[in-house]
């Protein structure tokens, strides 16, 4: 079946599916979205709520769906499965994600698909690999949300540390949606200028001591937002309708996403993030930059962070019904 160019499939109801498609619909960038649980109730209630407010947005449609819908989906974007409990890391939750992330993939492929799927569920690095592997559709094609959330992150902390617009601050969070992730700060700019000149020109702070703080509380973040109200879901729905439009206008615009690395920075085989360029064909070119030798070595330390979380799976998985 010919992909459709704005249909949307969203596999998992729960808060950051739903927090997604609410943000999505609002757009306008959407022609259909379709969503799929589990809980076939809760999709139903969901769907019924999202539609009565349809006269109040730009027209779309949305509805229960059936794994058939991936067949004409431009985009299928997986976000269900176990969320982290207070005090639990990502890697933690990877043995039950992995088993729901084989059996989704396994009813995705049951309808040849043209589709780009991306990948939310944690840990999303190692369960996009393991998307990419079930699936076998090309590396291109199955993205994860990966920093795309932890840049934003960074970029609204930056912003808010330096009294600048976010918009006017470029800044790359990379590596592993994790504990091991790092802040790029030899790609970073404020007002076009290499982030440590701005400092000088600046001069209201020792930058080299306000460094580790940010980057700190960026990686943090998810941690502190846990413990207060029991999950994260608007910044990651936000981050999702930029990746969406990235694909679904064909922006060809710098993200993020996870992907699998062949050799760009020195990684085989790992799944991570790394600014890539996005569009309609998902990841249309990885951007090989040149990092300082200390973020270098920590992003080659954070491919083999993924890389033991991913040795667990391999041992493991069982698809689940
Ligand atoms: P949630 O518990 O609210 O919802 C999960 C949904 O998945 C539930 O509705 C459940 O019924 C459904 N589900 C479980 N197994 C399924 C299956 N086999 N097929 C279809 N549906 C199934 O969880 P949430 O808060 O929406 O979080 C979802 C995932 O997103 C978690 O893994 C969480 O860690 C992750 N997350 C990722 C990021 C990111 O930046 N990548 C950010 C926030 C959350």
């Amino acid at each position: 079946m010919a992909k459709r160019e704005r249909k949307v499939v969203v596999i998992g109801a729960g808060s950051v599916g739903t927090s997604y498609i609410y943000a999505l619909l609002q757009t306008g960038m959407a022609e259909e979205v379709a969503l799929i649980d589990l809980d076939r109730g809760r999709v139903e209630g969901e769907v019924m709520d999202l539609s009565h407010g349809l006269q109040f947005i730009p027209p779309v449609r949305i509805k229960a769906g059936e794994y058939e819908d991936c067949a004409d989906a431009s985009m299928i974007v997986v976000t269900a499965g176990a969320k982290q409990a207070p005090g639990q890391s990502r890697a933690d939750l990877i043995r039950t994600n992995a088993k729901i992330v084989t059996a989704i993939c396994d009813q995705i492929s049951r309808y040849p698909s043209e589709a780009i799927l991306v990948m939310v569920t944690n840990p999303v690095d190692t369960l996009t690999q393991v998307a990419l592997e079930r699936l076998g559709w090309p590396r291109q094609r199955v993205i994860g949300s990966g920093t795309v959330l932890d840049t934003a992150r960074f970029k609204f902390m930056l912003s808010r540390h330096c009294g600048i617009d976010a918009r006017n601050v470029h800044a790359y969070i990379i590596g592993e949606h994790g504990d091991s992730e790092v802040a790029a700060w030899s790609l970073s700019h404020v007002a076009g200028i290499p982030i440590g000149d701005y400092c000088k020109i600046c001069g209201v702070c020792d930058s080299s001591r306000y460094r580790k703080q940010i980057a700190e509380q960026v990686r943090d973040s998810a941690y502190h937002i846990i413990d207060y109200k029991g999950s994260t879901y608007y910044g990651i729905g936000l981050s999702l309708v930029r990746i969406s439009g990235a694909i679904l206008r064909n922006e060809n615009s710098v993200l993020t996403v996870s992907t699998l690395l062949q050799g760009e920075y020195g990684i085989h085989g790992i799944c991570l993030s790394v600014p890539c360029i996005v569009g309609d064909h998902g990841v249309v070119r990885i951007i090989d930059a040149q990092l300082a030798s200390d973020e270098q070595e920590a992003l080659t330390h954070s491919a083999q962070a993924i890389g033991k979380t991913l040795a667990t799976v391999r041992q493991a998985p069982t698809p689940i019904a």
